[in-house]
């Protein structure tokens, strides 16, 4: 089950949360018109913390609601042979309806998975969009998926449950392996899956990282990555008063403020939900929470959020034009609406060495958050001087792994008690050091590295390489649709976050600033408030009228 870690937030609001969470979920079970028999294959000696993990996750859900069958069989009984379960543990989901199999334990972010695997069969309802299930219709051939996902992973659960809609729906042909790659690191390694989720179809690789559901069984009917998918129908229309882009801190703030404005608002988000905050390891500045994992964090928000305002996760808009209403296009729907959001935050910045793109998920890796658990006891570098590249650093650190911080200047940019934590764990740093080649065969074994206070080019061996050198504004649909960027490359807005275009607005990270939680929250909460006095009193209307005065 995905427990947040809420090590030293307040105890009332935890127990309040799960026993919300807990209830929900009982009467979710206790409804499901369909009984779902589970098999689960262990063994005495392999991998026995996994398979006690499935066994006590199974036992929750299974006090929760009597439909949940359980039958469990060691990996050398014949229905280990009859299944073709090799490894342990293995869990089978309704065997007789699908085929879909669990390698590992469904833990951390994983539970959500597991959970919505559960919803899915017992319902029989996957939701998936018409927009998917005419992509579906067109694979007449067999697919045989294998997703490789880790627990600390925010973006697997839904690339997984993008794949469980897939081989429930359509369990003639599809099949399912989810491949927890901390359980089966043989199979991580065979199948270089070192930055998840990672995804295979009969054997060929379809996708890295999470996709929207559209795109990633685009993805599986051609057997190959997709990178955009435009609807060819009619799609559904809603009207709304507000469409915001993006379901980070920014976006998720503005929502609430909107909603509770009065305003007709929808939050659209193409990924995960809470933006870089999702993979921030540990945040210790939020104000009223010490410390708070960053997934914890979003989960607050998210679930706040939700309290008052839609959010169409996964659901990535292709284009935007402008008039009134202005029109926003999803992959799914159409969105008619008086005023927009332009909430989208920011990308990680890539580094430019050589041999980046090559080892991207063979080793290379923007997330320590997913990406780390596959490196303990490696020995890894971190490439960076600010606030991320130390709180990875130290994240990595205390996973096992075997970390050191590598910085292109001689001093860090990262806040002060970052930088002691840092050197209290005796993390080592190599200063003034800039790396320009990451090396390997199937995947990195070496790095070059340039001191550029030396000169001296030296060549290091490493099996990873984590940067976190900072963030570019993601504004490419902000360019399509003709907003004005700044010389730095962010979105150009004034004081009420107004952009160029009349009913367009900006916040969050995309506009720039300090590129905090709090400041982009701050932002989303100002940009609500002046759409909603802008929506009263249309400015571009005042202004035009004034003209005509004038
Ligand atoms: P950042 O503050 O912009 O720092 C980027 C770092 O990467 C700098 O040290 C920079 O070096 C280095 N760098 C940039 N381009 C490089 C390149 N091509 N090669 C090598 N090194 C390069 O980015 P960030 O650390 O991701 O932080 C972004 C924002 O998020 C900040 O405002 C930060 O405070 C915030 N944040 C906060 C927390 C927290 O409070 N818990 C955690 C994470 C991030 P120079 O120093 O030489 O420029």
């Amino acid at each position: 089950m995905d427990m947040p870690d809420f090590s030293e937030t307040d105890d009332r609001a935890r127990q309040a949360m799960l026993e919300q969470a807990e209830r929900e979920l009982r009467e979710t079970l206790e409804k499901m018109p369909h009984e779902i028999s589970l098999i689960l294959f262990t063994d005495l000696v392999i991998n026995e913390p996994f398979n006690q993990a499935t066994r006590q996750v199974i036992r929750a859900i299974r006090e929760l609601s009597p439909k949940i069958g359980l039958r469990e069989f060691n990996l050398g009984h014949e229905m280990a042979l009859k299944h073709h379960a090799l490894y342990a543990p293995t869990l089978l989901f309704d065997p007789e309806n699908y085929h879909i199999r669990w390698l590992g334990a469904p833990m951390g972010k994983e539970g959500l998975t597991f959970v919505e695997a559960l919803r899915m069969i017992g319902y029989g309802q996957t939701g998936l969009s018409q927009e998917s299930l005419k992509i579906l219709k067109k694979i007449q051939e067999p697919r045989d998926i294998k997703i490789f996902v880790s627990p600390s992973c925010p973006y697997c659960p839904q690339q997984a449950v993008n794949a469980l809609k897939a081989a429930i729906e359509k369990p003639e042909f599809i099949t399912l392996e989810i491949i927890d790659v901390q359980a089966n690191p043989d199979l991580a390694e065979k199948y270089a899956a070192f930055s998840v989720p990672v995804t295979y179809a009969n054997e060929v690789l379809i996708a890295q990282g999470a996709q929207p559901e559209e795109l990633f069984l685009s993805s599986l009917e051609k057997m190959e990555q997709q990178t955009i998918y435009i609807p060819e129908s009619d799609a559904e229309q809603v009207e709304t008063d507000l469409v915001i882009v993006g379901g980070g801190p920014a976006g998720l703030t503005a929502g609430i403020y909107a909603v509770r404005s009065g305003l007709k608002t929808a939050i659209l988000e193409k990924g995960a939900l809470g933006g870089q905050v999702a993979t921030t390891p540990e945040v210790d500045n939020y104000p009223g929470l010490t410390s708070v994992g960053g997934k914890a964090l979003v989960d607050l928000m998210v679930s706040h959020a939700l309290e008052y305002v839609q959010i169409f996760q996964g659901e990535p808009v292709v284009d935007i034009q402008p008039g009134e209403p202005i029109e926003v296009v999803t992959t799914r729907r159409k969105f008619l609406t008086r005023a927009v959001l332009m909430a989208t935050g920011a990308n990680h910045r890539p580094l430019g060495a050589k041999g980046e793109n090559r080892f991207s998920g063979k080793g290379v890796s923007y997330c320590a958050t997913c990406d780390g658990p596959l490196f303990k006891g490696k020995r890894v570098l971190v490439v960076g001087g600010g606030d991320s590249a130390v709180t990875e650093a130290l994240h990595l650190h205390h996973m096992g792994v075997k970390v050191s911080l590598v910085h292109r200047r001689g001093s860090l940019r990262a806040q002060e008690q970052l930088t002691k934590n840092l050197s209290a764990n005796n993390i080592p740093v190599l200063w003034n050091t800039e790396v320009k080649k990451i090396d390997g065969e199937k995947r990195i074994a070496e790095v070059l590295l340039y001191n550029n206070k030396t000169q001296e080019t030296t060549s290091l061996p490493v099996e990873g390489v984590f940067v976190a050198i900072g963030y570019e504004p993601a504004v490419e649909l902000a360019k399509k649709i003709g907003l004005e960027l700044t010389a730095g490359g962010f979105i150009k807005r004034d004081g009420r976050h107004r952009t160029n275009l009349p009913g367009v607005y900006s916040a969050g990270d995309v506009e720039g600033g300090f590129k905090q939680i709090v400041t982009a929250a701050g932002m989303g909460a100002e940009a609500a408030l002046s759409i909603f006095e802008d929506l009263s009193n249309p400015y571009w209307k005042r202004e035009g009228a004034d003209a005509a005065a004038g």
